[in-house]
């Protein structure tokens, strides 16, 4: 017999980010939300991706730092890696936040069911928890999320073949390394395990890695990686994998077949949604071929009242995207004027070493949509600040139209990530190169690159 739990206005299934953000943004707006997480909450990104991959990203930045010590006259010594101690400094960063999480969900008087929950009847918006507990909502948000995909007769077993959650709990750094796909997961472990030490090869079916870059922009990674000995096989197919504790891995490209021996595979050729074993079939909530929860511009389902946010529907598999979904939904729930989230102009950042971000267009896009385009490209090698950084490597790329407006800003090289701001915004504001050549950018500085890029764009450099 179900025991019926109060009524809610809003009942969430998953508390990563696009659940959490539902929750905490609908709590500030007054709503009564239960979410519902079988884990802790906070999801891949603070758990198994964004979070910890970045802070084991760091403990390579650091190591490549110490390394390069002498260069500036600092004695450091040797540096040596102790992945174990970088793995505790990780475990304490995630415990930080998800208490963090944990403290404002609590503050905004949210309640937190931790079970796993299936949804028993969509049309009432009704979840039942292990416990045989249903909880109810005036409206119910699916937002479980996401796993990492495996490849045909290739199971993740944790010791030989990792998915990105084993990578991220590593305790020793592995001594040869094959990594099948080089998108965005596959870009970042390749440079943080190549700066950690090991050997790595990356093995990626399509013509080039990180394929949804400018190709500008990704080509100053590639150039890095080939620099810095990583192995990069492009329009490569994976024909066999052989071994037991040494694995042979083999594959074809146009130019024959070739062979690796390696201690560990890392298999990162995208991700699955998590729509299966939560209620949804027959539930009127419509799934698309792939496991999407098919939803609207303002994430409504099939069923009335029940919305989808995050990885489990079909939109770019981040964290602030996720996030930006939440606030569409709690605005839509409250019957205010929403405007739809652009998903081509979201912000995309790739924490390898060289770093990318971009948003918007990339040149080959616009010129696929008709675009009479114009583009300018300027290096960090002559910006004052990245020679003192000693971190020279790297571009900003503008994409524009004639008329000068903005589709796309491509950044590759120190700190791309946090330097985008400025694109992400020139892009969805629709300014004008002139626009943006007008403002001063602060003298030595990196983003120096990205006025110095739009004054090239009004016809008239300045160094
Ligand atoms: P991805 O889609 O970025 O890359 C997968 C790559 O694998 C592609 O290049 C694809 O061509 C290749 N591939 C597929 N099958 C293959 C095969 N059989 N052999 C060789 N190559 C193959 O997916 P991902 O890197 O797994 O990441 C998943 C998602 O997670 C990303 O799209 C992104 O949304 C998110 N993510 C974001 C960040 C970030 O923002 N920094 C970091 C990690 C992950």
């Amino acid at each position: 017999m179900a025991v019926l739990a109060e009524q809610f206005d809003v009942v969430v299934l998953g508390g990563g980010p696009a659940g959490y953000a539902t929750a905490l943004y609908g709590a500030a707006a007054g709503l009564d939300i239960a979410l519902i997480e079988e884990g802790r909450v906070g999801g891949t990104c603070l758990h198994r991706g964004c979070i910890p991959a970045k802070e084991l990203l760091q403990t390579a930045e650091v190591l490549r730092t110490v390394q390069r010590a002498p260069d500036f006259g600092v004695d450091a010594g040797m540096p040596s890696l102790d992945l174990a101690r970088s793995q505790a400094r990780k475990r304490e960063v995630v415990d930080r936040l998800t208490k963090g999480l944990e403290t404002l969900l609590k503050g905004r008087k949210v309640t937190v069911f931790d079970q796993r929950g299936e949804v028993v009847d969509a049309a009432a918006h009704a979840v039942r928890l292990d416990d045989g507990t249903e909880v109810r909502g005036d409206n119910l948000v699916i937002a479980t999320g996401s796993y990492p995909r495996s490849l045909p007769r290739l199971d993740f077993d944790a010791s030989r073949v990792l998915s990105s959650d084993h990578v991220l709990d590593l305790e020793e750094l592995p001594a040869r390394v094959a990594i099948i796909g080089g998108g965005v997961i596959g870009a970042e472990f390749a440079s943080m395990l190549s700066d950690m030490g090991s050997d790595v090869t990356i093995l990626e079916a399509l013509p080039r890695i990180l394929a949804p870059t400018d190709v500008d922009a990704g080509n100053v990674v590639a150039r890095s990686f080939k620099k810095r000995g990583v192995a990069v096989h492009t329009s490569a197919r994976v024909t066999g994998i052989e071994g037991s504790t040494e694995l042979t891995v083999t594959w074809e490209t146009d130019s024959g077949e070739s062979s690796v021996v390696v201690d560990k595979i890392i298999v990162s050729v995208g991700r699955a949604p998590r729509s299966a074993g939560i209620g949804l079939d027959e539930s009127g909530v419509e799934i698309d071929d792939r496991g999407f929860v098919v939803v609207d511009e303002q994430l409504r389902t099939a069923v009335p009242g029940v919305f989808a946010a995050g990885d489990v529907v079909d939109s770019p598999a981040l964290a602030h995207v996720g996030f930006a979904e939440a606030i569409v939904i709690v605005k839509t729930i409250l019957g205010e004027a929403v405007t739809p989230i652009d998903y081509a102009k979201v912000p995309w950042v790739v924490y390898s070493h060289p770093e990318v971000a971009w948003c918007g267009l990339t040149e080959e896009q616009a010129r696929e949509q008709g675009h009479d385009v114009v583009v300018t490209t300027h290096r960090f090698a002559g910006d004052g600040r990245a020679m003192i950084l000693g971190d020279t490597d790297g571009l900003v790329k503008l994409v524009a139209d004639a008329d000068g407006q903005l589709l796309g800003v491509h950044i590759a090289g120190p700190w791309a990530t946090e330097l985008l701001g400025e694109g992400y915004l020139s892009v969805n504001w629709e300014a004008n190169a002139a626009d943006v050549a007008a403002l001063v950018h602060p003298h030595p500085t990196l983003s120096e690159v990205f006025g110095e890029a739009a004054l090239a764009l009004t016809g008239r450099p300045l160094h």
